[in-house]
């Protein structure tokens, strides 16, 4: 495989679901900043960097619910999870309701080189501390203000991801998140799990949305098994997502499998993907509006 056959989508959450921290143009915007570099880094350094690329500049940018301006739960704290996959070693890794730190993305990368891959709340904390990660508060002035406006909020959702594809043929998919925003501590969402995030050969995706949804419906794994089973990228988002929309589910993903062919689809025309694609041929980036893109 060349240069030419790299392949990176990110995305930004679910659109107006995303709360009213910023406008659209904004989205638009945080989301050219990460591409670009993130791409590079993906003609250098490989999708699993490119990825991890991707999602920390998402995380630095306060407008986009993950790391620094992650949505506060009931009691006012910041929770954050993060997953990561690629399908050089097939390994899930990821932190749950972990606080505190920058980089969410950062903490589920280190802990690919140990015995237990998933680590949450205190413990996850403490294992970045152990790992050198520094203590770093997370909460934005805008995002308090969203809190103590706490019950109009419900129910707003939005969260990071990126899905690369590498000149060597390896797919990497990650997702950070601060949750839904007013929920109860404890709440697990699926972005570090492989309802939310999965990558192997044949694949990779990143979800968005309620993650009580996606977990209803497996969607990540679901996607790469499908894949694996020879069904085309399409067919399958075609069919999950009438599944969804028939159970009234809320999420939308983005994807590529191993053709290099990207995939955007949501459940419903008020899921609008916030996301951003690249490659040598393509520099796309929209809402998907609701629609499905297949590319
Ligand atoms: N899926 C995330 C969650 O449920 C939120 C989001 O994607 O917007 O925590």
């Amino acid at each position: 495989m060349g240069k030419g056959n790299c392949k990176l989508i990110i995305h930004g959450g679910a659109g107006r679901l995303e709360g009213k921290v910023a406008t659209k143009e904004q989205y638009r915007i945080g989301l050219q900043e990460a591409i670009h570099p993130a791409y590079e880094t993906l003609l250098e350094q490989g999708s699993r960097a490119a990825v991890l690329h991707a999602i920390r500049l998402l995380e630095n940018d306060p407008i986009f619910n993950a790391g620094t301006g992650s949505k506060l739960q009931k009691d006012g704290r910041v929770r954050m999870s993060a997953g990561l996959m690629d399908s050089m070693d097939g390994i899930f890794s990821g932190v749950i309701n972990i606080y505190d730190v920058e980089h969410p993305i950062s903490v589920a990368d280190s802990l690919r080189a140990e015995v237990h891959h998933l680590l949450s709340g205190n413990e996850a904390t403490e294992y970045a501390r152990r790992k050198g990660f520094p203590f770093h508060d997370p909460i934005t002035m805008s995002r308090f203000i969203e809190y103590r406006k706490a019950l109009r909020n419900r129910e707003k959702f939005g969260t990071v991801g990126a899905v690369a594809l590498d000149d060597e043929g390896i797919i990497c998919a990650g997702t950070s998140t601060g949750g839904i925003g007013n929920e109860t501590p404890g709440r697990v969402s699926d972005s570090a799990s492989v309802a939310g995030t999965f990558a192997d050969s044949v694949g990779g995706v990143s979800c968005t949305g309620k993650g009580e949804h996606i977990i209803n419906q497996a969607v990540a794994a679901q996607v790469i098994y499908r894949l694996r089973d020879g069904v085309p990228l399409k067919k399958i988002l075609t069919e999950l997502s009438k599944e969804g929309a028939s159970r009234n589910h809320e999420f939308g993903l983005i994807s590529l499998d191993q053709t290099g062919r990207f995939g955007v689809r949501s459940t419903k025309a008020s899921i609008s993907v916030l996301y951003a694609l690249k490659d040598s041929h393509h520099q796309l980036d929209f809402t998907n509006g609701g629609r499905n893109l297949i590319l």
